[in-house]
């Protein structure tokens, strides 16, 4: 048996498994009824168990190894033949193939079976505790169960092992080779900056968004939505647009993209904003180049990465004054005829409302990232048992004083409002901040290249954004770092400078 034509056999096998593994969660949050969820559980749990199998086989590790040693591409060219899956790699493609599934092996043997069936029970009960959790506004109702689970991530980060912190090997899940070392003076910078420059502009400015609070139908908004989805080239022949409670992107195949939003009829940025969003996230996953389809390295190169492409679209495109230039006349005289009344910049202001708020998800342009700190902060010193899960409560309403200057008046609104510790998600919050300043870093090389952007965009058209993300970002998939791809397109590693500058300028200079 060839070892590397064996390996490329299991990768593309692996690769189909996980896609239908995303078509059953797909399904599960968008039409699948509500008593389905039983067997769903056992279907998804029964999925990944054979997946991960299949990736710590002895057969795996012999095809890893083998291929190691067997370097001529060519000869797999031809040996391959006609089978159309498998495309032969440049030796750049073929390194980070080799890099990926030394990761991928690497880190799913380290995991015990054991460790891996605990955590899916104490994450499953966990989730449905923190619901009710949330609803009644009880911290202490969860706090049994996130106890259990943050004892099991801790025994999954030494399982993975680590050097300075055992935040580090969550974290490197979702954001492959990022660490504390430079997660922690990265926000740090940011935070010290970010927090008066928020105060600034929240005072400077005064903003009645009533205008967004107008009815607007379910169907209208879809409408809406999708015309500007078409605006940027969203293929609806290798995409989908659906409802869920929580918005998300899900691949389901290289033409097969799922998005999802959710209306709510007296506020229509929800809906719209959440499609640009996703949108974003979906053209990544539909714009891997062909030599890499089908295999490992058709992925987001990391959740930072991936991110960084849907806040690109929302917010740097989609609250641009010269995106609502060409759509706001549109959305006037075809969607929303009460808005005629409401002059250009007012509605502008309004979609780009800066103000302290309780809810991440709610949160504007420019405070978002502190509710990441504030999270990083937490969950940090919950993994080090620097902090105890008693003090937790406590620990977040003050953070949210010092950074947000405002104090949730109930749990629910505050330390129990995202699912994420629910999950076992230790160390994905950090990619949310890191993808806003992936995308600040971005936009400024966007217009670096590409000067008429904007005129483009005050006429609806985004198809250099689109060609330069393919070319810099989407073909690529995974074969190069987070790191390296963001030095190949700005020139420095990532610089939370962009993002304040790009701040500064638009809010206390440009609009306000
Ligand atoms: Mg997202």
């Amino acid at each position: 048996m060839n070892p590397w034509k064996e390996l490329r056999r299991i990768d593309h096998e692996v690769y189909l498994l996980r896609h239908v593994s995303s078509l059953l969660g797909w399904d599960q949050e968008t039409y699948m009824p509500i008593r389905g969820i039983e067997e769903r559980a056992e279907q998804i749990s029964l999925l990944e168990t054979l997946i991960h199998s299949k990736i710590v086989s002895p057969a795996t590790r012999e095809a890893l190894e083998g291929a190691k040693e067997q370097l001529d591409e060519e000869q797999f060219a031809t040996e391959i033949g006609g089978e159309s899956h498998v495309r032969p790699f440049t030796p750049i493609q073929r390194a980070a193939f080799l890099r990926e599934w030394d990761r991928r092996v690497a880190r799913a043997s380290k995991i015990p079976t054991s460790l891996v069936s605990r955590m899916a029970y104490a994450t499953s009960v966990g989730q449905a505790k923190w619901a009710q959790a949330k609803k009644e506004a009880s911290f202490e109702l969860f706090k049994p169960y996130l106890q259990e689970i943050l004892i099991l991530t801790r025994e999954l980060a030494g399982a993975l092992g680590f050097r300075e912190t055992p935040y580090d090997p969550l974290v490197d899940e979702y954001e492959p080779g990022m660490t504390c070392a430079v997660l922690s003076p990265l926000f740090e910078q940011l935070r010290k900056d970010l927090v008066p420059l928020f105060r600034e502009i929240v005072s400077a400015s005064t903003v009645d968004d009533r205008c967004l609070h107008l009815p607007f139908p379910k169907e209208a908004q879809e409408e809406f939505g999708m015309r500007i989805l078409q605006a940027m080239g969203f293929p609806f022949e290798r995409a989908r647009l659906d409802v869920s409670v929580h918005p998300f992107t899900s691949t389901l195949g290289a033409d097969d993209v799922r998005i999802t939003t959710r209306y709510n009829p007296t506020y229509f940025p929800t809906a719209i904003f959440g499609i640009i969003h996703e949108a974003g996230h979906g053209l990544y996953d539909l714009g891997f180049g062909d030599e890499i389809r089908g295999t490992i390295l058709a992925e987001g190169v990391s959740l930072g990465i991936h991110e960084s492409q849907s806040r690109f679209w929302e917010n740097y495109i989609g609250r641009n004054k010269a995106f609502w230039t060409y759509w706001y006349p549109i959305l006037q005289k075809e969607y929303l005829k009460d808005l005629s009344l409401v002059p250009f910049d007012t509605f502008l202001l309004s979609i780009n409302r800066v103000q302290p708020s309780l809810i991440r998800v709610e949160a504007d342009e420019v405070s978002y990232p502190l509710h990441i700190i504030l999270r990083y902060n937490l969950e940090k010193a919950l993994v080090e048992d620097s902090l105890s899960i008693s003090d937790l409560p406590a620990a977040w309403n003050d953070g949210m004083v010092e950074l947000l200057g405002i104090k949730p008046s109930h749990d629910g609104e505050g330390v129990l409002q995202d699912i994420h510790w629910s999950m076992g998600s230790f160390g994905y919050f950090p990619t949310y901040a890191l993808g806003t300043l992936y995308a600040a870093q971005f936009y400024s090389s966007l217009l670096k290249d590409h000067p008429q952007v904007l005129q483009e965009i005050e006429q609806g058209k985004y198809g250099t954004i689109v060609q330069w993300l393919r070319e810099k970002v989407h073909t690529l998939g995974k074969i190069f770092t987070a790191e390296e791809l963001c030095r190949q397109i700005t020139g420095s590693p990532i610089d939370p400078g962009y993002f304040l500058r790009y701040v500064r300028e638009k809010y206390l200079h440009r609009i306000s």
